[in-house]
C-alpha cells in the first residue's frame, strides 16, 4: 500500500460524494495503490450511509464508525492506528483542503522528506473572528514552546509510516496531532496553498472545541502558563509589600492614616484574582495529567470494514 488517505467526518453528508470524486480524480492518475479510510465521528445526518454505500462499491474504501463524537483529532489518530499505506494523507471533508494538492504533496515527499505540510497562504470565506483569534493563537504558541510549530498550518498533510509509527508511540490522549508531528522532527517542508471556502455543510468547530484545542496544544508543549503563574505570584506579592511599607510609614511616622476601605478592597481583590488565575491554570494541567492517568481508551469503534481492527484505540 503506497498512500491511506484519512477523512475525518462529521456531519458532511453535503460534500462527501463530491469530495470522493474529486480525490479519485486526482490520485488514480497517480498510479499508486491507495486507500481511503473514512472515519464517522459520530455524524447525525446521513454521513454514515453515503460512507458505507461508498465502502460497498469501491474495495479501497475502508471506513471506521466511531460510537460517537470524539472529535476531529481523535478521528484523525484512529484513521492513522488503522492505516497501512507508506505515505499518509490527512485531509478534511469539507473540502477546504484542496485534493488537488496531494499529488504534490506525495512529490515533495518521494525527494527524502517525512512530512510535508500545507500551509495557508489565504483563507477564504472564515469569519474575522475565526481568523484574527486562529492568528493569534498560533503566534502565541510558536513563542511559548520549544518546539517550532508551523504557523497557519493545520491538520492537511502528508507523513510517512515512520511518523506514524512515532505517532503511536506517543500516548497523550489530549492530542495537538500538528504539535507532536513538529516535535518528532526528521526532514520536514511545506507546500504553500490558498484554502477555499467550506464547500457544504457547516462547521463541526464549535468555539468550544476550539478553545480545547487551543489548550490542549498550549498544556502539551509549554509549561510557560504555569511559570507565568508563578511569576504573577512574586509579582502580586512584590506590590504587596510596598503597599505594606507605605501603610506601615503612614500609621507609624506620619500618623496621617485613614480607614483603609479602599486600599483594604483593591489589594483582596486583586489577590483573589491572581490566585484565581493561577489555581485555573494549575488545574488546566491537572485535568490533563488525570485524563492521562485513567488510560481510557481514545476511542471506541461501533463497526468497521478493516480486518482485524483494535476494538479500542490505545492512546
Ligand atoms: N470533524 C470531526 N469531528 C468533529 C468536528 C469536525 O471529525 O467533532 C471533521 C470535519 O468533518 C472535517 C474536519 O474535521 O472533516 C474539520 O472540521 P471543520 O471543517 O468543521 O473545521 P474548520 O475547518 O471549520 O476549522
Ligand atoms: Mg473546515
Amino acid at each position: 500500500m503506497d498512500l491511506s488517505v484519512i477523512i475525518p467526518i462529521y456531519n458532511e453528508e453535503a460534500n462527501i460524494s463530491t469530495l470522493y470524486q474529486r480525490l479519485r480524480g486526482v490520485i488514480d492518475p497517480m498510479g499508486i495503490q491507495c486507500e481511503f479510510i473514512f472515519i464517522n465521528d459520530g455524524s447525525r445526518d446521513s454521513s454514515l450511509p453515503l460512507i458505507l454505500d461508498l465502502a460497498a462499491r469501491h474495495p479501497d474504501v475502508r471506513y471506521i464508525n466511531f460510537s460517537r463524537n470524539f472529535g476531529h483529532q481523535i478521528a484523525v489518530t484512529a484513521g492513522l492506528d488503522l492505516s497501512q499505506g507508506q505515505a499518509v494523507a490527512i485531509i478534511d471533508a469539507d473540502l477546504q483542503d484542496p485534493p488537488e494538492l496531494i499529488p504534490e504533496l506525495y512529490r515533495k515527499m518521494r525527494e527524502g522528506y517525512e512530512v510535508v505540510y500545507a500551509k495557508r497562504r489565504r483563507r477564504e470565506g472564515e469569519s474575522a473572528m475565526k481568523l484574527f483569534t486562529a492568528k493569534m493563537f498560533y503566534r502565541i504558541l510558536a513563542k511559548i514552546t520549544n518546539v517550532s510549530i508551523p504557523v497557519d498550518t493545520g491538520d492537511f498533510r502528508i507523513i510517512s509510516r515512520k511518523v506514524v509509527q512515532a505517532l503511536k508511540q506517543m500516548p497523550e490522549q489530549n492530542k495537538f496531532l500538528r504539535g507532536q508531528i513538529s516535535w518528532i522532527g526528521y526532514r520536514q517542508t511545506y507546500v504553500e496553498y490558498d484554502r477555499a471556502q467550506r464547500a457544504g455543510g457547516e462547521t463541526g468547530y464549535t468555539y468550544r472545541k476550539m478553545i480545547k484545542l487551543a489548550l490542549d496544544g498550549i498544556t502539551a508543549f509549554s509549561d510557560v502558563p504555569l511559570k507565568a503563574a508563578t511569576l504573577m505570584g512574586f509579582g502580586a506579592t512584590g506590590i504587596a509589600f510596598l503597599v505594606l511599607l507605605y501603610t506601615l510609614f503612614e500609621r507609624f511616622v506620619t500618623r496621617n492614616y485613614q480607614p483603609g476601605w479602599a486600599s483594604l478592597m483593591v489589594s483582596i481583590l486583586f489577590l483573589g484574582g491572581v490566585q484565581l488565575i493561577a489555581v485555573g491554570i494549575i488545574g488546566e494541567y491537572l485535568a490533563r495529567l488525570s485524563a492521562n492517568v485513567r488510560q481510557r481508551p481514545l476511542y471506541i469503534i461501533s463497526d468497521t470494514n478493516i480486518s482485524e481492527p483494535a476494538p479500542v484505540g490505545r492512546g
